[in-house]
C-alpha cells in the first residue's frame, strides 16, 4: 500500500460522509506514450475547474487528468461544503503586500466566483445541494464580540457595507439558529453550502462529456520541460504534453523539488445522524447557513441535505516532515474535542449518533497565501496554498491558470496571487515546532479568552513576526 495514498478500495476509502454518497470512480492508470496538450496532476477542485476553464477558452486541447487514487480523493470530497468568499489572507495583508486596490479587487472577484460557481451548477443540472444562503459567524462570548467588530471595521475601511457582511445582535442571531450562549453575530451573504463530492462528480462527468481523459492511481513523480512521469501499479510511464498543472494542494510536500513549498495541515470533520424535525425546532437553522463562530481555531458548519449536522474543526498538530498516512484521518482526541463542542453550542443534538469521522489535508504556503504560478520555460503551472477556503478559491485560481496559459487578458490574470511568491517553509525540526507553536498558540488565545472576557493580541502579534 502508498503509505500517503492508500489504496482507493475499502477500506482505505475516506470516511467521508460526502463519500458515501458520491460516485465511486475507478478510471484506469495511465500508459506510457500518449501525448497531450495539457496535463492537470490532482484530480481535485482545483485540477477540474483547470480543465473547465481551459475549455471554455480553447475547445480543441486535448487534457488529461491524473490522479494518484481517484477524483475527489483529497480536500475537495472531504470537507465542510462552504462555497465561500472567504480568502485565508486578510484585506490588510493583501493591501501590505500588493495594494489596497488589490485587496478589495480580490473580494469582488471572490464574491462573484461563488455566483458563478451556483450558475454552472444550475446550467448543468448538477446535484450537489448547492443553496446560496450565507454565513452566520457567532459570537459566544465578549472576546468574539470583539473579533466581530474588528472584521466589520475591516470590510468598512475597505469600502465594503451591509451588502458584504453585516451585525445580528443576540436577538436577532437566535431567530436564525439557536447557538448556546450566543452574543450575537455576523453575517455574511457571499457563501452557499454544498456537498462537495457531489460538485465532483458533476465536474468530472462534465469534463467527460468535453473528452477529457481521466486516470486514476497514477503518481506523478516528475513534471516539466514537456514531460510528466507517473508510478502505477503497472509500473513507471512518462508522457509528453505541452503544459503540465500541479494541483496536489496539501500533498504538494511529496513531490520531489516541492518538499518545503507547501505544508500540510490536518483538518478533522463529524457528521450526526439524520436529526428528527423536533431537533431541527429547537435548533432553527431554516435557512441552511453555513455556521462559524469568531474564535480562533477555527470551526465550521453546515446542515446537510440530509438535514444531519456536519461539523469540523482544525488545530490538530502538524506531523513532522510534512508525513501524510491514511491512517492520520481517524484522530480520536481531536474528533471528540469536536462533538464537545458541537454538543456545547447545540445542546439539543446531545443524545444525538455521530456516524462519521474523518480528516483530510490543507495546504499552507509559509507566507498563507493562495498563488497561482505559471513558468512559461519549464511549461509548468500551479495554483494552491488556500488553506482551509479553497471550495470556490479553485475556481478562480483556476481561471488565471487558463487564461495565463492562453495568453487571455483578463482581470483573474492580473489580481494580487498572481504575482505573490512564498518563501519555502523550514527544514524540520524548525517546520515542526513552528507551525505547531502556531496552532498551539491559537487554542491557547482561546483558552485566555474564554477565561478572561478580553480579546487576545498575542496570535496577531505572532503571526505579524512568523508570516512574512
Ligand atoms: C476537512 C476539510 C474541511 C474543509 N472545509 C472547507 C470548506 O468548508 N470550505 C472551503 O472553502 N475549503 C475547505 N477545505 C479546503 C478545500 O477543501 C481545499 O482547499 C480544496 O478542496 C483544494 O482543492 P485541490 O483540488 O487544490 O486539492 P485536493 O482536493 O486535495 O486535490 C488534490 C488531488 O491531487 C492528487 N494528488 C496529489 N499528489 C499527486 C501526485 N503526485 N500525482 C497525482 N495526483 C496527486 C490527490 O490524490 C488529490 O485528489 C477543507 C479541507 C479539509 C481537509
Amino acid at each position: 500500500m502508498d503509505e500517503i495514498f492508500g489504496t482507493w478500495s475499502h477500506p482505505a476509502r475516506p470516511a467521508s460522509l460526502w463519500l458515501d454518497s458520491a460516485e465511486s470512480w475507478d478510471f484506469d492508470p495511465v500508459q506510457s506514450g500518449s501525448a497531450f496538450d495539457v496535463v492537470i496532476i490532482g484530480a481535485g477542485f482545483t485540477g477540474l475547474w483547470t480543465a473547465v476553464h481551459l475549455l471554455n477558452r480553447d475547445p480543441t486541447l486535448r487534457i488529461a487528468i491524473l490522479d494518484a487514487v481517484q477524483p475527489g480523493f483529497g480536500a475537495s470530497g472531504r470537507n465542510g461544503g462552504w462555497c465561500s468568499a472567504a480568502a485565508p489572507m486578510s484585506l490588510e495583508y493583501v493591501a501590505q503586500l500588493s495594494s489596497r486596490q488589490q485587496a478589495i479587487d480580490l473580494q469582488h472577484a471572490l464574491n462573484d466566483t461563488v455566483d458563478q460557481i451556483g450558475l454552472f451548477i444550475q446550467s448543468h443540472n448538477i446535484k450537489c445541494g448547492w443553496q446560496k444562503s450565507g454565513t452566520l459567524t457567532f459570537a459566544t462570548i465578549p472576546a468574539h464580540l470583539m473579533h466581530s467588530e474588528n472584521t466589520v471595521k475591516s470590510y468598512r475601511d475597505f469600502g465594503f457595507g451591509d451588502e458584504q457582511i453585516s451585525v445580528l445582535n443576540a436577538e436577532q442571531a437566535a431567530t436564525r439558529i439557536n447557538v448556546h450562549g450566543a452574543l450575537g453575530a455576523t453575517y455574511t451573504p457571499h457563501c452557499a453550502t454544498i456537498h462537495p463530492a457531489q460538485l465532483v462528480d458533476g465536474l468530472v462527468r462534465y469534463l467527460l462529456s468535453r473528452d477529457v481523459l481521466f486516470f486514476g492511481q497514477s503518481r506523478v513523480t516528475s513534471f516539466g520541460n514537456g514531460v510528466v512521469a507517473a508510478k502505477t501499479p503497472h509500473g513507471p510511464v512518462s508522457m509528453q504534453t505541452e503544459w503540465a498543472i500541479r494541483a496536489t494542494e496539501g500533498f504538494t510536500a511529496h513531490l520531489s523539488h516541492y518538499r518545503r513549498a507547501v505544508a500540510p495541515i490536518y483538518s478533522y470533520m463529524i457528521a450526526t445522524e439524520p436529526l428528527s424535525r423536533d431537533i431541527w425546532e429547537q435548533l432553527g437553522w431554516n435557512g441552511r447557513e453555513t455556521f462559524a463562530d469568531a474564535r480562533h481555531s477555527v470551526i465550521y458548519a453546515q446542515r446537510t441535505p440530509d438535514d444531519r449536522i456536519a461539523f469540523g474543526g482544525r488545530g490538530a498538530p502538524y506531523k513532522f516532515a510534512s508525513n501524510i498516512n491514511p491512517k492520520f484521518d481517524m484522530n480520536r482526541a481531536v474528533h471528540d474535542r469536536i462533538e464537545a463542542t458541537m454538543k456545547q453550542l447545540f445542546p439539543a443534538v446531545a443524545d444525538v449518533e455521530i456516524t462519521h469521522r474523518w480528516g483530510g489535508v490543507l495546504g499552507a504556503h509559509r507566507n498563507w497565501c493562495t498563488s497561482v504560478s505559471v513558468d512559461p520555460d519549464a511549461r509548468i503551472a500551479a495554483a494552491g496554498g488556500y488553506v482551509g477556503d479553497g471550495v470556490a478559491f479553485t475556481h478562480l485560481a483556476a481561471r488565471a491558470i487558463a487564461d495565463r496559459i492562453t495568453r487571455t487578458e483578463s482581470t483573474e490574470s492580473r489580481l494580487f496571487f498572481n504575482s505573490v511568491s512564498s518563501k519555502k517553509w523550514e527544514p524540520e525540526p524548525l517546520r515542526w515546532l513552528g507551525v505547531n507553536s502556531l496552532l498551539r498558540i491559537n487554542s491557547l488565545s482561546d483558552i485566555y479568552e474564554r477565561r478572561r472576557n478580553k480579546s487576545s493580541r498575542f496570535l496577531e502579534w505572532i503571526i505579524g513576526l512568523f508570516v512574512k
